[in-house]
């Protein structure tokens, strides 16, 4: 159930829903996704869901990091990159075997922990992970070609646009206080060109809360 085989598996469906850039479909037939769940939910780890993780957070379902990380990716090279929320580390780990550098920020310190852990065995030479608040980005190895935040914020979160480099792109989501839909997210693609940033909405999609300040 966490072999080789299955992970191509999950990459020919997410061929089958749309993600086609190679890059991005080799880096997640690479890492091995079981590793960052629970061993009573190892057997899920390649199912198209967001599964539990502890402290109330989720790993993100498979579909939505290739989605994101493709957008993010499109027609350039990521370069060093900032992640928001490293939760188990997965998604990390997929961005280092696409990225020059990647620094993942994360709040809850055990969360971190576990990711480091969870990590160590994939010998990714280019990963930093942090401890902070996302809110604050990470002034200390800023700018950043490419940013990509794993929690929702109601916002695009300021200090995030100033760590963005020129030319540099980000993918978030927001949440929309649209009448009738309550906790609607969506995808935005924040793109920092010569004359200030563009923003393009793409995809709903449904993200844990970007909280404020570390534990
Ligand atoms: N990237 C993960 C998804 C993690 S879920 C994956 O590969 O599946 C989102 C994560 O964002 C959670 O771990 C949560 O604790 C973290 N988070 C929420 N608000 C944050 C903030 N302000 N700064 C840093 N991390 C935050």
């Amino acid at each position: 159930m966490t072999s080789q085989r299955t992970r191509a598996r999950m990459v020919e469906r997410l061929r089958e829903q749309g993600i086609n850039d190679v890059r991005v479909l080799d880096a997640m037939a690479s890492v091995p996704r079981h590793v960052f769940v629970d061993e009573a939910l190892a057997s899920r780890a390649y199912e198209d869901t967001a599964l539990p993780i502890g402290f109330a957070q989720t790993i993100s379902q498979p579909y939505v990091v290739a989605r994101m990380i493709e957008q993010l990716t499109a027609g350039r090279e990521p370069g060093r990159i900032l992640e928001i929320g490293t939760g188990c580390g997965y998604q990390a780990a997929v961005l280092a075997c696409l990225g020059r550098e990647v620094f993942s920020v994360e709040r809850i310190r055990e969360l971190l922990e576990r990711a480091r852990a969870n990590l160590r065995g994939l010998r990714l030479g280019n990963l930093r992970l942090a401890h902070g608040d996302g809110w604050q980005g990470l002034e200390s190895a800023a700018p950043f070609d490419s940013i990509i935040v794993a929690a929702a914020a109601p916002q695009v979160p300021g200090a995030l646009l100033q760590q963005l480099a020129p030319g540099g792109r980000m993918i978030l989501p927001v949440r929309r206080a649209a009448a009738g839909a309550h906790d609607a997210q969506q995808l935005l693609l924040v793109e920092r060109g010569a004359r200030g940033f563009t923003e393009t909405e793409l995809d709903l999609v449904r993200f844990v809360p970007l909280e404020t300040g570390k534990i």
